[in-house]
Order: C-alpha cells, then structure tokens, then sequence
C-alpha cells in the first residue's frame, strides 16, 4: 500500500477500534488506489482519501417494540449516512442479529464506490437492525417496522437518504416500513424508499435486478472469452432473493445450476436446482432449504458443510460477507472453476481474492458486479419522479446497458492505471475517482 495510503487506514485504525468488516473494506480499496495518488497528487492534498473513509452522519438509535406475547423487546438501528456527493444517500437496511455499527460501515463504504460506479446520481448510505425476523409472527415484523421508521422518518427523504432492502428486509419489510413513514409524515413520497410493491410505486425488475445483473456481469466476462453461459455448470451460495434471480437467469441463458444453500446446509441436485421448490421454501414457507428433499428425493443435502467443495465452472456467492475463504478457494480452482463474482457484499475474504489472482480465476467483486440492485433503484427513483411506470422489457434492458458500462468501466480503468484484467482495481478507481472529482469540486465539506 502507498506510504501516504498506510497513514490514512492507521487513522481508520485508531478512529474506528473492533470494527473488523469495516476495516476490510477499507483496506481493500486503499490497497488499489496506489497508482490513482501517484497519478492525481490533487486528491491527498484535498484530503479527498481521509475524508471519504469518515461516514457525513452515523445515527444509532433504540427501537423498542412489543411481540405476540406482550413483552418489550429492544433491538438497536443504525443508518450511516457515508457520502452525498453524488447524490442522496442510498443504500438498503438490513435485518439480522449479526448487524452492528462495522457491518453497517463497511456496507456504507461498499456502497459509496458500487454507486458510483453504477453511472447513476446517488450517494452511498446503509442501515439496519440486529432485529431477527426469523421465527417472528407477520404482526410482529410489521410492529417492529414501524417502531424501526419512526426514529429513522426524520433522517430520510427523497433528496436527502433513500433505504431499500438489504437480508432480511424485502418487499413485506418495505411496505410497513413505507405505511409509517406516509403515517407520520402525511405525505406520500414515493422517492423516499425503492424496492416498492408494483401496486404502489415500485419499480419491475427491482425484485429480480441483484440476481439478474450479477448474471448479466458474467455473461459480460464471457464475452471477453468468446465464450457463454450455455452449458455452463454453476454454483450459487445462499437461496435469498440475490441468489434466487440469479439461478433464474443463469437457467434462462442455458448454465445449470447445481447447488444453492442456507445458513444451515447446502442442497445438491445435479439434474439442476428446481427454482419453483427453492421460491416455495423460501419465499412461502420460510423454511429450510433441507427440505427440497421432500420435493426432490435423488437429490444430495450436506449440512454444516462449505459448498464451494462442489465441482462448478461458476462460483456466485450470494450469501454474505466473508462465506468463502482461502480453503474454499483453493477447492475451487482445484476443480477448475474460472469465474467467481459476488452477488452479495464482500463475500470473499482477502486471502480468497489473492487466490484466485494467483490462479488465474477471473474475480469480479461485489461493488460492481451486484450493482445492479441498486442501479435498478435508482430507475424506481426515476419513475417516481417522473410519475411513470416502465415495462418490465424496457427496465430490463436498461439494468443490462448499466451492467454492460460497468463491466467496460471496469476493464478500461483497469487498463489505465496498469493492471489489465484486474476488475477489483478497475471497480475501486472507477468508482472512487467519479467520487472524489465531485468530493473536490463541492469543496471543503
Ligand atoms: N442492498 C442492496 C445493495 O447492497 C441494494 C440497495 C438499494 O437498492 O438501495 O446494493
């Protein structure tokens, strides 16, 4: 890492003590901004680095709320309000028991450069709770979204923050989080929340547009290589709504997906993931992913296991942060996979993106290759503001165009700054100089 580069992650060090994830994500963008100082002076002299790994507002703030059986429970929110120059903070809220102000940071700071580099107006922001839906009632995840929005109505707006979902947090979630906030503020404000029912301001293909882009950023490697998804074998981590539109895609352009998974295990079918079951278990039941053997008897579920050990040309982690590491790695370029990118956030860790550098493996990251969530956001903001509604085909083309630009940002910054091929570099510099060049233009701030 560049000298001047070592002096501003110590401060992120110092300023920031236990928070793990958010230092991850941190270093890993300093790491490729080397060339980009040495190029551009301007930006250590504007402090541009500094103040850029240093959130513009953290809110944190109790949420109490009352389950089925008349107890008061109490959970914790946050919203990190990381940087505005681009636009509105934007960015998902997520709900798990895992959540904490790191994990929230370093899914801010994530979401500064994967806006960015998305091409479209808006800032990086993200939010959440330490709230588990899993096992709670219908009447009480809608109690907890209200007691949830009304502390974080007053610090949201359609020009100031924009949430959306995140795990945990879907199309339910958004719509009592939006009731509350029409509640209180007596206005309806489309603009102030994507990820909306159709009915009701929502975008087509926001459902699908994590899942489906992170595809369409593969189909754009493969392009590089002459080759297509046809025929490919794929593995795709989690079973949530990232992972969900992801093997729907990846069958629709011929690859065969052959495992998926939960927190507790992992399914294999080698006939090809039945999507209809893994939507009925998830989406209707809330069950476990185990029980796609009731449905499919021929098929394999491995629990407590790594599912990167089954053999695929395609890796997709779809999880979380940090689920394959430097032994998953290694079984996967074992078995000769040769495209790994990240439908979730950060789910590599450094040493298994060192690895596949090492071997080879074409890596796309999460701030470029899952941006097609947000991106697709940012269309529902359009259509809000225009009071409009698109097509299901026009929408769909546009997330492909947006994944296309990203895909060719990548490589030609890449190209620039003297590392051909490297899509982390291409995703760090593109994203960060777009930042930084407003950052300085809107002065001291
Ligand atoms: N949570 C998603 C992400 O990680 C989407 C955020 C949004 O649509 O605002 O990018």
């Amino acid at each position: 890492m560049d000298e001047k580069l070592v002096d501003v992650y110590d401060e992120v060090l110092r300023r920031n003590p236990g928070e793990t994830e958010f230092h991850q994500a941190v270093h890993e963008v300093l790491d490729s901004l080397g060339p980009v100082v040495a190029k551009h002076p301007h930006y250590a002299d504007a402090a541009v680095i500094r103040r850029l790994c240093e959130p513009e507002r953290q809110i944190i703030f109790r949420v109490p709320w009352v389950d089925d059986a008349g107890r008061i429970q109490l959970n914790r929110g946050f919203r990190v309000e990381f940087n505005s120059a681009l636009g509105p903070y934007k960015g998902g809220l997520r709900f798990h028991p895992s959540v904490n102000l790191g994990i929230v940071k370093f899914l801010g700071y994530e979401q500064i450069f994967k806006n960015s580099l998305s091409g479209m107006p808006i800032g990086g922001g993200k939010g959440g709770s330490d709230f588990d839906p899993k096992g709670r009632s219908e009447g009480e995840v809608m109690r907890f979204c209200q007691a949830f929005m009304t502390e974080l109505y007053r610090h949201i707006g359609e020009y100031t923050d924009v949430p959306a979902g995140d795990i945990g947090v879907g199309g339910r979630e958004i719509g009592y989080l939006f009731g509350q906030y029409k509640r209180i503020t007596n206005r309806y404000e489309s603009g102030v929340l994507t990820g909306k029912g159709l009915a009701w301001g929502g975008s087509r293909v926001r459902t699908e547009a994590t899942g489906y882009g992170t595809v369409f950023f593969v189909q754009e490697i493969l392009k590089t290589r002459g080759e297509s998804l046809d025929g490919k074998r794929v593995v795709v981590s989690g079973s949530g709504n990232v992972a969900t539109y992801a093997i729907a895609k990846v069958q629709e352009l011929g690859g065969t997906v052959v495992a998926c998974s939960d927190s507790g295990g992992y399914v294999v079918d080698e006939r090809g993931i039945d999507l209809a079951t893994v939507q009925e278990i998830k989406e209707e039941r809330r069950a476990r992913i185990s029980t796609y053997l009731e449905h499919h008897p021929h098929a394999q579920y491995v629990e407590n296991h790594s599912l990167w050990q089954v053999p695929c040309d395609i890796a997709l982690p779809c999880a979380t942060q940090n689920e394959l590491n430097g032994t998953d790695a290694a079984a996967l370029i074992a078995h000769g996979c040769s495209v790994v990118a990240e439908g979730a956030n950060m789910p590599c860790t450094p040493e298994a993106v060192r690895a596949f550098a090492e071997a080879g493996v074409t890596f796309a990251p999460g701030k470029a290759a899952n941006a097609g969530g947000v991106a697709t956001s940012a269309l529902e903001m359009q259509q809000n503001a225009s009071r409009d509604s698109w097509t299901f085909e026009h929408t769909e083309e546009r997330l492909a165009g947006i994944m296309r630009g990203i895909h060719d940002r990548c490589l030609s910054t890449a190209d620039e700054y003297g590392s051909p091929g490297n899509y982390v570099a291409g995703a760090n510099i593109a994203g960060f100089t777009q930042v930084a060049d407003a950052m300085v233009a809107l002065g001291v701030i």
